[in-house]
């Protein structure tokens, strides 16, 4: 085990089997743990859902991972995927905005341009006035967090904001760029800023650490098959490693146990841990953690969640001619309906070899605050879809299948503070030995960025179990033959 203590022999509970929770149980037992894995519903793997539509294999909730951190393409290729990942197969993408298409700009962090002239063509002529007023502009107050909309909008105007960086965060959160953290969402360019008066310098600082640390492979990667096997493939290395994983198990409760350890309680059942890891969302972890931490549960009850919608749609390829590039974003400000429509066929060379007379999109409805939309039955969900795909690109073929996949209360929401409010939860957890939370909730909400927060729930484990012994009465009850079958 690291530096940070051991957890061999020791008996760690993992509630909840998504992403991060997969990975805390593959990273235990590498470290030598025992592991049990409980999941509440009847499937592995939380927002990752991998499915098939018109017989074409697809993801049905995340599709891509960034792979300009490490941690999600290195776990691939721990649990034998190295084969199957795949950059996408066009890095081009567009912006659906003030009437049309254009090409999604280059030269920016997330939104934020290095040079006014990076955005000509999204931009009015004044937006892109306004963007290079920034330069000449007195520092902007940003303290120890800022939304991301708020500070970008004060350096460099409104436009910027509404037609780019807010259908850019909004890919990833399905929120409010006026309430995103800085700090917390978009943590380079916060640091940055705090250290430039110019945000366009600071940019361009970014861009040119990027360059000196030939940043230069694919930003992102998929998988063949869709993303949504990643916590498959992990599940079937942490079972071979002789961790038990079960389905159809909620954990209703978590408490200390008098002498040593946790007792976790499952359906009917009390099993006993040495420590525990909780991989849920927000609300789960503060229901489980309400008696152990009234305080954290307390935190982690504020965290806010935003709803969305994907519809995945079928063509066939004879009838359907689509602009190049994997997709295309949609700024809110301009009315439309969906958010985001990806070309999936045409972002992964995988889904096209699978069957290349079929082509595979979709779009996303719904983001925080915007909810009524998603009341809306699957076919309306639909239909508002193909009318905004017709506008957008021309499409007026009829889908050979489609298929509406709901998340509600699918991404949390980090709102200004969001670090801070993180930093507490965990401050409050360090008085309680053995226990420790990961997942989307925390540091970041794509796949390496849980991944990461499995790994470091891990590390903190390792800290606390070295120094406590080891658990040698009651042996945990097996739950074969019992909730989990
Ligand atoms: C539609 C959509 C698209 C996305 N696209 C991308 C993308 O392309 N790339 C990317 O990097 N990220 C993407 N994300 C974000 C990313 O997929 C998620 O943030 C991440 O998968 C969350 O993983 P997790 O393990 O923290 O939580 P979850 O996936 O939510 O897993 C938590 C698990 O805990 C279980 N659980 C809850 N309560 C209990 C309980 N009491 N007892 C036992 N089990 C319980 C749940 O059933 C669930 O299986 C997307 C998210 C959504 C919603």
């Amino acid at each position: 085990m690291s530096a940070t203590g051991t957890v061999t022999g020791q008996h760690v509970i993992v509630v909840g089997a998504g992403i991060a929770g997969l990975a805390a149980a593959h990273r235990l037992l590498q470290r030598g743990a025992r592991v049990t894995v409980l999941e509440a519903s009847d499937r592995l793997g939380g927002k990752l859902l991998p499915g098939e539509i018109a017989g074409v294999r697809v993801d049905f909730g995340a599709e891509s991972m960034l792979a300009r951190r490490p941690e999600a393409v290195t776990l691939a290729r721990e649990v034998g995927l190295a084969d199957r990942l795949q950059p996408p197969a066009t890095a081009t993408a567009s912006i659906w905005t003030r009437g049309a298409l254009r090409p999604m700009p280059k030269g920016h962090v997330m939104g934020v341009p290095g040079t006014a002239a990076a955005l000509s063509g999204v931009l009015s002529d004044e937006g892109l006035a306004r963007v290079e007023r920034d330069a000449d502009l007195p520092p902007t107050e940003i303290g120890d967090d800022v939304a991301v909309g708020e500070y970008v909008a004060a350096r460099m105007g409104h436009e910027v904001v509404d037609r780019l960086v807010e259908p850019l965060l909004g890919g990833v959160y399905a929120g409010d760029a006026y309430r995103i953290s800085m700090r917390s969402a978009v943590p380079q360019l916060f640091h940055a800023a705090r250290t430039h008066t110019s945000l366009t310098q600071a940019v361009r600082e970014i861009q040119s650490k990027a360059t000196a640390a030939r940043q230069t492979g694919p930003v992102f990667m998929g998988l063949q098959g869709g993303v949504g096997f990643l916590p498959l493939a992990v599940a079937a290395s942490v079972e071979a490693g002789g961790g038990e994983i079960h389905t159809r198990v909620p954990v209703t409760a978590l408490r200390r146990d008098p002498v040593r350890g946790w007792r976790v309680t499952a359906g009917e059942r009390e099993l006993r841990a040495d420590a525990v890891v909780v991989a849920v969302p927000a609300p789960a972890a503060a229901a489980l953690l309400a008696v152990a931490s009234p305080e954290a549960a307390a935190e982690l009850r504020t965290v806010e969640y935003a709803s969305m919608a994907l519809v995945t749609l079928a063509y066939r390829r004879g009838d359907t001619a689509l602009p190049a590039g994997s997709g295309f974003l949609v700024p809110p400000v301009d009315g439309h309906t969906i958010k985001a429509s990806t070309f999936a066929s045409q972002k992964w060379g995988w889904i096209a070899d699978e069957d290349p007379d079929t082509v595979v999109l979709r779009t996303s409805v719904g983001r925080q605050g915007e909810t009524q939309i998603l009341h809306k039955d699957d076919a309306d969900l639909v239909a508002v879809s193909r009318h905004d795909l017709r506008e957008a690109t021309g499409l007026t073929a009829s889908p050979l299948e489609t298929r509406v996949t709901r998340w509600t209360d699918g991404l949390p929401q980090y709102p200004v503070g969001h670090h801070a409010r993180v930093a507490r939860i965990r401050e409050h957890l360090a008085g309680l030995p053995g226990i420790a939370v990961c997942g989307a909730a925390y540091d970041g909400v794509g796949i390496p960025a849980c991944i990461a927060s499995a790994d470091a729930a891990v590390d903190r484990l390792g800290g606390d179990l070295s120094t406590a012994a080891r658990l040698m009465a009651d042996p945990v009850q097996s739950l074969h033959g019992g909730a989990g079958e």
